[in-house]
């Protein structure tokens, strides 16, 4: 090959995208050479990441040319069986055809007959509005079995939560504590700011059973036992109540800690806030009527009354009679058994650094207060000269959520950054835009099982927030209307539904069948399900009729996963790189503390083979199917593609509010608001695809209460309504499941075998209990918890392909605590048995000081089932790697009634309760030489890009040379044999 003269024809360009090797969403410029990728870095310029790159983001390159790709639709071959990843290809308007029939015929019968679940993509407001216009409830993305406790639990206290929500301000805080975190979510943002964080001085505590990741540059390492992170957290309540160390200011003004609670056990309004008769109720969503005492007057005065002193300590008895009290004393008869001593024996940690911990946050948050000279307006009108900030952050995740107390730990979280005033001031908690939302958001899930109607859209979104009985989605008899049992009485907070429910649900037919399953991006048959060995088996299973139980069952996807192999049908997805997307307002967008960020990704490649964009899919869909948002009111076609979709889509009719909020109007001279910009993509491709409204420094702060803050949300629909969002220490919501499980109240009713579920676990204020698993399983055989951690290099599963990746985690090993691993006689690099009651698996040890001693864990997703991803039978991955999921349940005996099964799961939200699993470990045979269990290797897919574009990656950019094994590989030659041949010649 003449390469001198080829390379002085040579294009070199780079083109400006957003990252999706995770779902930080960096900017990232993607280099090319004659058109191919050639080497990916940051983008300096995009606001998230400041150029930075991180290993997986630099990967991006290996995800293009995987030899896991999938590059054509494929149905199963008549005959073969489920599981056998026995496929023929077809074309994309055979797919469309069958799947238009299918959809068609159910939407006409019983929309719910058709579900949607899809994993962690970035796209749920399109994938959302169109289970909505389906008319199907059954819909759900990943954050079921993720960190839906996070959300939930955050947002019914403060109307925001961290992640793409909110987050912890490093550039003021002193001290910093993060808790439960994985080290790959917040990834670049988070280490850019921990790095400016240390130089400044200041300090950081991580809790966590292991020190991995983040934590390695702690400076001190607190372990704590798994599921007990609420106990610390109430323990440390107790210490700021008792030695008077909260922020007295903040709590009485801009939380409901000063509201009077009644207190007549034999009401149906017992534990509710008393509502002043005479005051109007500005909105029944939201009532804005309670009471404070008023300790100037002594007596009831509607809250925020000029003037008045609220009480709150002490009971107080209303001119009717009523006794009530301030719920913040409520809040300290809580947490007075929670001693220090108390809490070192749940977690681990000594009574003394409890008490330690406590000063050293009450020292920082008092003595090192922040003060800006920012003048605001609070809600009741009342202009503050300064905004002031108690300098103490805090950052937690998956590891707190993954529990089944999981809601309940993270409420008291959230009220422990309250009592220190940490909300939405510099230096603590600060919130993301379109955040905060009221608490709960307004938005509630259908409560009706008739309005699922033939060919008719749902009246709301599938998804939502309910605030009382009456938002649920129950039949009469309590039974759950969703096929996933979410928002009924077993979960009635499931905000992001039970995605780890549904193929279980869907295999036994409880609450009912279904006909078809739609799976985008989600691998349900390996990591993503805490059962995979039983879920494989269930998809396979058949009726008495020879039907499989789960008849249809699509899979879409860019990669041949362990999943694939279960499909009737697969649609190849894209790669990000190949695409349009939105990291859009209506969604999860990239937003600042100082205002609203959005971002998009434009393709820099063209699709490989006939791979399709899911969200086209989703278009082309519903357009086929007429669903009334993608069709115009003449019957025809209302969008052309996907990205005409999002410049043109208005939450209302010209309600002015779309997907991007940059370069609005019809000459792109709007911000945030305005009509639809037919050049909306190429200004933000010209703009390194992200827009960023900063807001007026006076907006920027306590946006929960901020007057006009709040007036500009409503203004830019952020917000439906302006009514400030009062921080809900005490949670009314909850009090009224738990009136209506005590039969105190008149309205919908849960079934017997539920109700102390729900009194126990419904308690309006955070309390501790253990993680449901504890209480059936014998911890004397089982004594230890087990738990995963994702590493920095990887997410989720998404990098098994990635030939640079697998290097770094091409198999993994379960971390032991040496005192521990030497308690079991077992060696350090040793096999070893990892049990628990609900099963098994063979793995080597590996000795770990960076583990407390009752805790085991092992890198998330590395193991592989032999032949999936693309990867040979022989890989590591599937050899000496292992998933732990074996090992754990998707169900709990219940003894609630004999024979009954329940989700492991948070019984608030329905989070997976996957850090709950407490297992055994012991030597295993002496001639183990491969881990188990251990699958019959998967078969490569028809259309399957490996050697060809292993080569192409190597040789990218050598376009002759990559441009003759395509025209080879089109007549028909074996990707192999054309670069043998290319090679040969060359
Ligand atoms: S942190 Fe995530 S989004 Fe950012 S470069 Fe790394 S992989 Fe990409």
């Amino acid at each position: 090959m003449d390469h001198h003269a080829r390379t002085q024809n040579e294009k070199l360009e780079f083109k400006t995208t957003t990252c999706y090797m995770c779902a930080c969403r960096c900017g990232i410029r993607v280099h090319l050479r004659d058109g191919e990728v050639r080497y990916i870095d940051g983008n300096p310029e995009h606001p998230l990441n400041q150029g930075v790159i991180c290993a997986k983001g630099a990967s991006g390159i290996m995800k293009q040319y995987s030899p896991a790709r999938l590059t054509q639709p494929l149905m199963r071959k008549a005959g073969a069986e489920r599981g056998e990843a026995r496929f023929e290809p077809v074309s994309w308007e055979v797919a469309f055809d069958v799947l238009e029939k299918r959809l068609s015929h159910l939407r006409a019968t019983d929309p719910k007959q058709f579900a949607l679940f899809t994993g962690r993509d970035q796209m749920q407001a399109l994938t959302g509005l169109f289970a909505k216009q389906f008319g199907t409830p059954n819909y759900a993305a990943h954050g079921g079995f993720c960190s839906a406790n996070m959300a939930a639990g955050m947002i019914y206290t403060m109307g925001g939560s961290f992640w793409e929500f909110g987050g912890p301000d490093l550039d003021h805080a002193k001290l910093f504590f993060m808790i439960g975190t994985a080290e790959d979510h917040h990834s670049n943002p988070l280490k850019i700011a921990l790095s400016k964080f240390k130089r400044a001085g200041g300090r950081f505590i991580a809790i966590n059973p292991v020190r991995t990741g983040y934590a390695a540059i702690a400076d001190e390492w607190v372990p704590i036992r798994p599921g007990t992170d609420g106990a610390l957290f109430m323990a440390l309540i107790r210490e700021l109540i008792e030695h008077d160390a909260y922020d007295r200011a903040f709590v009485e003004r801009f939380s409901n800690a000063a509201e009077l609670v009644d207190l007549r056990e034999d009401r149906d309004t017992f534990g509710l806030f008393v509502r002043d008769p005479c005051a109007p109720e500005v909105n029944a969503l939201y009532p804005q009527n309670h009471l404070w005492w008023d300790t100037r007057t002594d007596r009831a005065v509607l809250h925020h009354t000029e003037g008045a002193q609220p009480a709150l300590e002490g009971r107080y008895v209303l001119e009717d009679d009523t006794p009530v009290a301030p719920s913040f004393a409520l809040l300290r008869e809580q947490v007075t058994h929670c001693t220090p001593q108390w809490a070192e024996r749940i977690t681990g940690i000594a009574a003394e650094t409890i008490v330690r911990i406590a000063r050293e946050m009450a020292t920082v948050a008092r003595e090192r207060r922040i003060v800006l000279p920012v003048q605001w307006t609070d809600s009741w009108g009342k202009t503050h000269d300064t905004v002031e900030g108690a300098p103490v952050a805090f950052h937690a995740m998956r590891g707190l959520a993954a529990h089944s107390n999981g809601f309940q730990t993270i409420r008291a979280m959230a009220v422990l950054m309250s009592l220190l005033g940490t909300i939405d001031r510099p230096g603590g908690f600060r919130h993301k835009s379109p955040y905060p939302r009221a608490a709960p958001p307004s938005a509630k899930p259908p409560n009706d099982p008739a309005s699922i109607k033939p060919n008719t859209p749902l009246a709301s979104g599938p998804l939502g927030w309910p605030a009382s009985p009456a938002d649920l989605f129950v039949h009469e008899d309590g039974s759950p209307a969703r096929i996933d049992k979410a928002f009924s009485w077993e979960y009635p907070l499931a905000v992001h539904g039970l995605m780890h429910s549904v193929i279980t649900n869907a295999w036994r037919g409880d609450p009912y069948p279904i006909d078809t399953l739609l799976i985008f991006m989600a691998n349900m048959a390996w990591n993503s399900s805490m059962n995979p060995g039983q879920v494989r088996n269930m998809l396979v299973d058949k009726r008495e009729d020879g039907q499989y139980k789960i008849p249809f069952l699509v899979v879409c996807d860019a990669f041949q996963s362990e999943m694939t192999a279960f499909a009737d049908l697969i649609l190849p997805d894209t790669t990000y790189l190949e695409r349009h997307d939105v990291m859009s307002m209506l969604d999860r967008p990239i937003s600042e503390f100082d205002g609203p960020v959005d971002s998009v990704r434009v393709p820099v490649v063209p699709p490989t083979g006939e791979c399709k964009p899911f969200q086209e899919v989703l278009i082309e869909l519903a357009s086929r199917l007429k669903l009334p948002a993608f069709t115009t009111p003449e019957g025809t076609r209302k969008f052309r593609d996907y990205p005409d979709f999002i410049v043109n889509f208005q939450t209302a009719p010209d309600s002015g509010t779309g997907f991007l909020i940059g370069w609005r109007g019809k000459d792109g001279d709007k911000a945030v608001v305005g009509e639809p910009n037919p050049k909306q993509w190429e200004q933000y491709a010209s703009n390194n695809c992200v827009y960023h409204h900063r807001l007026p420094e006076s907006l920027q702060y306590m946006r929960n209460c901020n007057g006009p803050y709040m007036q500009w949300a409503v203004d830019n629909g952020m917000r439906k309504f302006g009514l400030p969002i009062v921080i809900q220490l005490y949670s009314e919501a909850m009090q009224t499941f738990r009136l209506a499980a005590q039969g105190k109240t008149s309205g919908r009713q849960p079934p017997d075998h539920l109700r102390e579920r729900i009194v126990r676990h419904f308690d309006p204020l955070p309390f501790w209990y253990p993680p449901l698993e504890m209480d059936v399983t014998d911890l004397n055989r089982y004594p230890l918890a087990a738990i995963t951690q994702r590493p920095m290099a990887m997410y989720h599963s998404w990098d098994s392909q990635n030939a640079w990746l697998r290097q770094i985690h091409g198999e993994n090993h379960l971390f032991v605590n040496p005192a521990t691993a030497a308690a079991a006689g077992i060696d350090d690099d040793g096999w070893i048995y990892v049990e628990s009651p609900w099963g098994k698996v063979r793995c080597r040890a590996r000795y770990s000081e960076a583990v407390e001693p009752g805790t085991v864990w092992t890198w998330n997703a590395i193991g592989k089932a032999a032949g999936a991803w693309n990867l040979g039978p022989g890989a590591g991955e599937s050899q000496r790697g292992f998933l732990l999921n074996h090992v754990i349940t998707d169900e709990l005996p219940s003894d609630m009634q004999a024979g009954e099964r329940i989700s492991n799961s948070d019984p608030i939200t329905g989070q997976a309760g996957w850090y709950d699993v407490r297992v055994r470990i012991y030597r295993a045979e002496a001639d183990a030489a491969t881990t188990l269990p251990q699958f019959e290797p998967m078969q490569p897919l028809p259309g399957s890009t490996n050697v060809l574009q292993r080569m192409q990656a190597y040789f990218a950019g050598k376009g002759e040379f990559a441009a003759r094994l395509r025209r080879k590989v089109a007549t028909g030659v074996s990707p192999s044999e054309a670069v043998q041949r290319e090679g040969d010649r060359s």
